[in-house]
């Protein structure tokens, strides 16, 4: 309880005093502590849990599951919450206090989404949070960021807020606009640091490449993966680093931030508890998590569908927090790309009424080194003209997805579509619906000369 109150007083501390002194207190917690505190956070959170929310109080009476004898999430067994488990009792099912705002996940296995509720003082807890982190890799008050974070039903404009209202930069929001029109528009306030998601910045880098680059002190990307190509080329563009956050509108955000080393993301230990399932010989596995700071909608051991690995080996820039992997895939279908989130009822429906199309059709994820490239692959009964199909799906989808359309447009992904013959694309019995042929691997570590004149 001690600990768990230190740890508080020290976050606090972080973003209200001196951030970088209180950021190597946090240093000087022994792993133990942190290991404590959170604990005694866990404790909390599966009581509340157990007691408030319909859908845990149900799940651990009919496990018989005790939760006055469990202290760490690996004692619940086979017990997980997932994905289906929020779309098939709804988000209110959850709910263990009055909610103040909710958002949605989309791109899930069905056109159903996901719903998250939230307190604003939830929201606060976690800028603090983002606040450190964002200090961590140079924020500051002097700096002027704008966004192009989405805001429909989106967490990550929220995040950012979040965590800038306590490092009191200037912020402008441009939401997910053309880069073209971005471009135009926010060189105006003369932008230091830009949040967008990584499809996005990689479009507004080639206007860049060509109209001239703005002083930035980074790039911060969030939302979707990115190759290290695609990294790269945006880093000699603007002359400046591109940081990833990974998170989940089901965590609130960040479950953990690259630091400049860019090996990993620096875990979210005080907000989370997390864990591996099914980890192969190399540790990969799903990664599982378990909320530590929420009383609205706590989850316990939420298979977040990504496959990933914990590292708890030291990082070359010396912070404490450990780190997750770079994250290789889905283990649902689902792929977070350029596009959207695309799972297989989007081409589905995209194919419906499509005429001489089959049953058989597979989407492949691709990448050219800085585009995501959307290959549709359809059987046809007759041999059609590429054109004529290409024409039909893109109307379909221009009708159908506006958000996916939308993106064509602004240049963040191309779409292919390809006729194949009768029986080309199944391997075996069967057929992968929606694939990730891009190389999501990790970067090499090097440590950036910038880091040893930094103060760590
Ligand atoms: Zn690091």
């Amino acid at each position: 309880m001690m600990l768990s109150l230190a740890l508080e007083l020290i976050e606090r501390l972080a973003v209200r005093t001196d951030p970088e002194r209180v950021t190597r207190w946090f240093g000087m917690l022994p792993p133990s502590g942190l290991e404590m505190a959170q604990r005694s956070r866990f404790r909390h959170t599966l009581r509340l849990a157990a007691e408030r929310s319909p859908f845990y109080r149900e799940q651990f009476r009919r496990r018989g599951i005790d939760v006055r004898r469990i202290d760490h999430p690996s004692q619940l067994g086979d017990f997980y919450t997932t994905g289906e488990d929020l779309r098939a009792h709804g988000g209110e099912d959850f709910l263990t206090a009055r909610a103040d705002t909710a958002f949605e996940t989309t791109g899930t296995t069905s056109s159903v989404p996901k719903r998250l509720y939230y307190s604003r003082r939830e929201i606060d807890e976690m800028g603090r949070i983002i606040a450190v982190g964002l200090y961590v890799l140079g924020l500051r008050p002097s700096d002027r960021v704008v966004s192009a974070f989405d805001c429909s039903f989106w967490i990550s404009p929220w995040v950012l807020r979040a965590g800038v209202q306590y490092l009191d930069c200037f912020l402008v929001e441009a939401g997910k606009i053309d880069p073209l029109a971005f471009y135009a528009r926010a060189g105006a306030y003369r932008p230091t640091v830009i949040f967008g998601e990584p499809s996005w910045i990689v479009r507004l880098s080639e206007i860049a490449q060509t109209k001239g680059a703005w002083p930035l002190k980074f790039l911060f990307a969030g939302g979707e993966n990115i190759t290290e190509d695609a990294r790269e080329t945006i880093e000699r563009t603007w002359s400046a680093p591109v940081y990833l956050s990974y998170g989940q509108t089901e965590s609130f955000g960040t479950l953990g931030s690259e630091c400049r080393v860019k090996s990993g993301y620096h875990r979210n230990d005080p907000c989370f508890l997390f864990e591996i399932a099914d980890a192969n010989a190399e540790g990969y596995g799903e990664l599982v998590y378990t909320t530590l700071t929420r009383n609205v909608m706590p989850l316990v051991r939420y298979r977040s569908s990504d496959i990933t690995r914990l590292i708890d080996d030291p990082c070359p820039c010396g912070l404490f927090a450990k780190r997750l992997g770079k994250v290789r895939s889905r283990c649902d279908e689902i792929v977070v790309c350029g596009m959207g989130n695309i799972g297989p009822w989007v081409f589905a429906e995209i194919l419906q009424g499509v005429e001489d199309a089959t049953h058989d059709w597979q989407a492949a994820v691709l990448n050219d080194g800085q585009r995501d490239i959307v290959e549709l692959r359809v059987e046809m009964k007759e041999s059609i003209l590429q054109a004529e199909l290409e024409r039909v799906v893109r109307g379909h989808l221009r009708e159908r997805f506006p958000d996916f359309w939308k993106n064509l447009e602004m240049r963040l992904y191309d779409l292919h579509v390809l006729g194949c013959p009768s029986g080309s694309l199944r391997d075996g019995r069967k057929l992968r619906r929606v694939v990730d042929e891009r190389q999501m691997l990790e970067r090499p570590v090097t440590v950036p000369a910038t880091l040893s004149e930094a103060n760590w």
